[in-house]
């Protein structure tokens, strides 16, 4: 780890009175969780296409077997790591004002931030795609599917498939979050999904330093990154907290 690089992170963010994160899928993967894209990744083992909407439509259960497998008996046991818990910490010591995640896997509010905006939604919500009516996981009968509502309706996990459009309400908070922040911290994403890629080049469009952690350099890293800090989220972000507030992460 670049010291220097280290410490001007550190009193960059420590001097902003607003502050944001923006997540990517590196964020878990020292949870357990495998990104979608690279090697070792989900789309080396599954079809995407399970994953469209018409696709879920027209095949249920050929969807919603695979959905099962990756997010429910897989991410279903996943712990925060300590880049998820610095960020709930720097959010309970007021350095820290907002998380935009893509991630739909509920680690950052299982860390204990409490301001999430999820891009993508969650996986730990379903909904019926009929009644709208809401279920959680524990709800569900996964050895029966595809899982219907009690009115019929299919019932559908409520993050956002191909071809469905962002959240309303996260995308607003996540634009107002991007044009308000001093500083982002941009962790494991490689900046090539669209539209969540446009949260970080807005903020730095209206002036904020972008911190970067990540293994390798992303679309992000030759175009707006101020300061890379190169390494897993888990380590970089232990040694940032650190170095902003003196302490080591509990
Ligand atoms: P991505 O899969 O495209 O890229 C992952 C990024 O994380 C890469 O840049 C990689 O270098 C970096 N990375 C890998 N291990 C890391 C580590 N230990 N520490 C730091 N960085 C690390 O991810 P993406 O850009 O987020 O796009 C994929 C989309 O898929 C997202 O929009 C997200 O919704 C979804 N997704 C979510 C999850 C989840 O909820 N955990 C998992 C997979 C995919």
């Amino acid at each position: 780890m670049d010291e220097t690089k280290l410490l001007k992170a550190a009193r960059v963010l420590k001097n902003s009175e607003f502050s944001m994160a923006f997540t990517g899928a590196g964020i878990s993967v020292e949870s357990g969780v495998p990104p979608f894209r690279g090697e070792g990744g989900i789309w080396s083992k599954y079809d995407p296409r399970t994953l469209e909407l018409n696709y879920f439509y027209a095949n249920p259960l050929e969807s919603w077997e695979v959905i099962r497998e990756l997010f429910y008996n897989f991410f279903g046991d996943a712990q925060a790591n300590d880049a998820h818990k610095a960020l709930a910490q720097f959010e309970e010591a007021g350095l820290l004002h907002c998380i935009v995640t893509q991630n739909i896997d509920n680690l950052h509010q299982q860390a204990g931030s409490s301001k999430v905006y999820e891009f993508h939604g969650n996986s730990q919500k379903l909904k019926c795609v009929q009644c709208k009516n809401y279920y959680s996981p524990d709800d569900i009968d996964f050895e029966s599917l595809p899982p219907h509502c009690e009115c019929g309706g299919l019932i559908k996990p409520d993050f956002i498939f191909f071809g469905e459009s962002i959240p309303m309400a996260a995308y607003q908070k996540s634009v107002q979050a991007a044009a308000q922040a001093e500083v982002v911290i941009l962790i494991g994403s490689t900046g090539e999904v669209m539209p969540a890629a446009q949260i970080p080049y807005m903020a730095k469009q209206n002036g904020a330093t972008i911190i970067e952690v990540n293994t390798e350099t992303s679309n992000f890293t030759k175009s707006i990154t101020d300061i890379y800090l190169n390494g897993k989220a888990g380590a970089v972000m232990r040694e940032l907290y650190k170095a902003v507030t003196g302490e080591a992460l509990n």
